[in-house]
């Protein structure tokens, strides 16, 4: 088995379980799933299966991870909203939003 590249303790055990979440459509899939940390890795072609499937529904998997580097200012850091993600959910900086510790995510709801 493999071992876990983000927490180097555990070893993926195959599994069938994973739940992929795309603005709200539930999706579940293959992959592996580390045995201490719970970090999940679905399967490359399962994923894209699901992505192929979240485009027909007309979600936002494209792509399904954005990745971003944090800046720092004032001592903070800071994240800045990907300019598509700003015009879809039509954000601006007089919206509220929530932020909620999810394992080792960040969720950042904008409030309606
Ligand atoms: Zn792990």
């Amino acid at each position: 088995m493999k071992k876990c590249q983000i927490c180097n303790k555990g070893l993926l055990e195959k599994v069938e379980d994973i739940i992929l979440e795309i603005e709200g459509y539930v999706f579940v899939v293959g992959g592996e799933r580390c045995n201490k940390c719970s970090e999940e890795f679905p399967y490359e072609d399962e994923a894209q299966r699901t992505i192929a499937i979240a485009r027909k529904l007309g979600v936002w998997p494209e792509p399904l991870k954005l990745y971003r580097h944090l800046s720092k200012s004032g001592g903070g850091l800071i994240f800045r909203i990907p300019s598509d993600l700003e015009k879809q959910l039509k954000l601006d900086e007089n919206i509220g939003i929530a932020i909620s510790k999810v394992g080792n995510k960040i969720v950042i709801e904008p409030e309606k």
